[in-house]
C-alpha cells in the first residue's frame, strides 16, 4: 500500500481548507491537501466572490482587513482573478441613509477608510443604475472582488508551483480519520491510507462522512442560497461589489454598529423579501455577465437533505422584480440559476479540537470569501 505522509493534512479543498494549508506552507510544513470531489464544487465555487470586510462585525472585520491584504498579495505573484473597485453600499430611504452614516461614524474611529456618495456621485460611477432608488451611499475602496468560479483552482495552482512541499489530491474521499501513537491516520474511500502529524478538517457542509456523530448535535445550520447570473452585458458597468438596501438592513456590521439598526420601520414592500431572506447583491464578472441574488432558507446541520434540490422560480421572480427597482433587468437576460449551500453556526464559526493533532474548522457561513484567509492565520498559529 502506497502511504503518504505530510506534517499536516488539511481535508477540503475550498478556501478555508486552503488558506489553512497556505499558512502552514510559509511556516515551512510539508502539507498535503485533500478534496474528495474532482475539483471543489462547495461554496467556494458557487457564491457572489465580495470581499466586503465593511459588512462584517468584531473581529470578522479584523480577518476580513487581513484578507484584503493576503490576497493582493497572491494576485501581485499570480492572476487570480482580484480586482479591486471597490464595495458600495446604496441606501433607498432615509432609514437607510441614518444607518449608513452610523456606520461612517463606527468606521471614522475605527480608521477604516469610506466615503459617503451623494446621488450625483453613484451615478456618475454606475450610470445604469435607476435614480428613482437611490438616496445615498457608502463606499469603500479598498475592497475586492474574486471570481469564484475559477480562484480557488488558481490558488491551488499558485501554492503547488510556490511551494514544494505542497501536494494536492482530488478525488479522494477520507472516510476515517483516528489518532495512532503519534500520528493521525487517515483512510480514504480507495482504501489509500495518509499519515500526519497534525490534521485539520475543513469539510464545509459536508457532514455525513467523517464524524457525523459529532455533527448531529454542534448547532449547526445549513442555508440554501439562490443565485442568478446574466447573460454577458457588455452594455452596463457595474464595477465592485454593489450591495442594497435589504443588506444595509441585514448585515452584521450594521446590526453590531448603528444604533437605529433596530428601530427602523420595515416598508411594506419589503415584507415578502425579508420573509425570503432575500437580500439584493450584484456583481459583474470579467466576461460582463452579473451575478444577481440572494435568498436564504435553513436546515438543521444534518438534514440538508431537506432543502431539496430545486430552484423555487417564487423566489427568482421576487428577486428580479427588486434588483429592477435597482438596475434595468429582465427575466430574459438570466441565463442560469444555481443554489448555493454554506454551513454556519452561532459562535460564528465551529471550532472543534478533537484531540491535539485534530481539528475541526466549519460553519464559517456567508463570510467566507472574505475572512477564510485571516482567520486560517489565526487557527494555525493556535493548531502549531
Ligand atoms: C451563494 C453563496 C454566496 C456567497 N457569497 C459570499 C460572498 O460574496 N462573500 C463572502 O465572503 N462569502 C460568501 N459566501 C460564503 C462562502 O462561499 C463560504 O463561507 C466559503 O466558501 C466556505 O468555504 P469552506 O472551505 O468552509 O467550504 P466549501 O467551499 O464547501 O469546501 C469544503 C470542501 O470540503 C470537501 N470535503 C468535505 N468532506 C470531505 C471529506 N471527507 N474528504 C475530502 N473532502 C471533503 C468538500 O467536497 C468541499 O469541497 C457565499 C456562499 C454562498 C453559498
Amino acid at each position: 500500500m502506497d502511504i503518504k505522509k505530510a506534517d499536516l493534512i488539511v481535508v477540503g479543498g475550498g478556501i478555508l481548507g486552503t488558506f489553512h494549508a497556505l499558512h502552514a506552507l510559509k511556516k515551512g510544513l510539508k502539507v498535503l491537501q485533500i478534496e474528495k470531489d474532482n475539483f471543489p464544487v462547495g461554496s467556494t465555487v458557487r457564491n457572489f466572490g465580495q470581499v466586503v470586510p465593511s459588512g462584517m462585525a468584531d473581529r470578522w472585520f479584523n480577518f476580513g482587513v487581513k484578507g484584503l491584504e493576503i490576497y493582493q498579495d497572491i494576485q501581485s505573484k499570480t492572476d487570480i482573478g482580484i480586482r479591486n473597485n471597490g464595495s458600495i453600499y446604496i441606501a433607498s430611504d432615509n432609514d437607510e441613509v441614518q444607518i449608513i452614516h452610523e456606520l461612517s461614524k463606527h468606521y471614522k474611529t475605527k480608521g477604516y477608510d469610506h466615503e459617503i456618495w451623494t446621488k450625483e456621485m453613484i451615478l456618475k460611477k454606475y450610470p445604469d443604475l435607476r435614480p428613482e432608488y437611490i438616496k445615498e451611499a457608502i463606499f469603500f475602496p479598498q475592497e475586492l472582488s474574486a471570481e469564484p468560479e475559477f480562484m480557488i483552482k488558481k490558488i491551488h495552482e499558485y501554492l503547488a508551483v510556490q511551494y514544494p512541499n505542497y501536494s494536492l489530491l482530488y478525488d479522494t474521499a477520507i472516510i476515517g480519520c483516528e489518532e495512532n501513537e503519534n500520528a493521525v491516520v487517515l483512510h480514504s474511500s480507495r482504501n489509500e491510507k495518509f499519515i500526519a502529524d497534525q490534521v485539520v478538517i475543513c469539510n464545509g457542509y459536508e457532514f455525513k462522512i467523517l464524524f457525523k456523530e459529532l455533527f448531529d448535535d454542534s448547532g449547526l445550520q445549513i442555508s440554501k442560497l439562490q443565485m442568478m447570473k446574466t447573460k454577458p452585458l457588455s452594455n452596463i458597468k457595474l464595477p465592485g461589489n454593489i450591495l442594497t438596501g435589504l443588506t444595509i438592513r441585514r448585515y452584521e456590521s450594521f446590526e453590531e454598529n448603528c444604533p437605529s439598526f433596530n428601530s427602523i420601520e420595515l416598508p411594506e414592500h419589503y415584507h415578502e423579501l425579508k420573509a425570503n431572506g432575500i437580500h439584493i447583491l450584484f456583481k459583474q464578472g470579467i466576461d460582463g455577465s452579473i451575478i444577481v441574488g440572494d435568498s436564504h432558507e435553513y436546515s438543521k446541520g444534518n438534514r440538508i437533505d431537506e432543502l431539496g434540490f430545486s430552484i423555487n422560480s417564487h423566489i427568482n421572480r421576487l428577486m428580479i422584480q427588486e434588483a429592477n427597482r435597482i438596475l434595468p433587468l429582465s427575466e430574459d437576460l438570466i441565463t442560469s440559476s444555481w443554489a448555493g449551500f454554506y454551513s454556519q453556526h452561532a459562535n460564528q464559526i465551529l471550532e472543534i479540537d478533537l484531540t491535539e493533532k485534530i481539528h475541526i474548522r466549519t460553519g464559517i457561513g456567508g463570510k467566507g470569501m472574505t475572512a477564510s484567509a485571516g482567520y486560517a492565520l489565526e487557527s494555525i498559529n493556535k493548531i502549531l
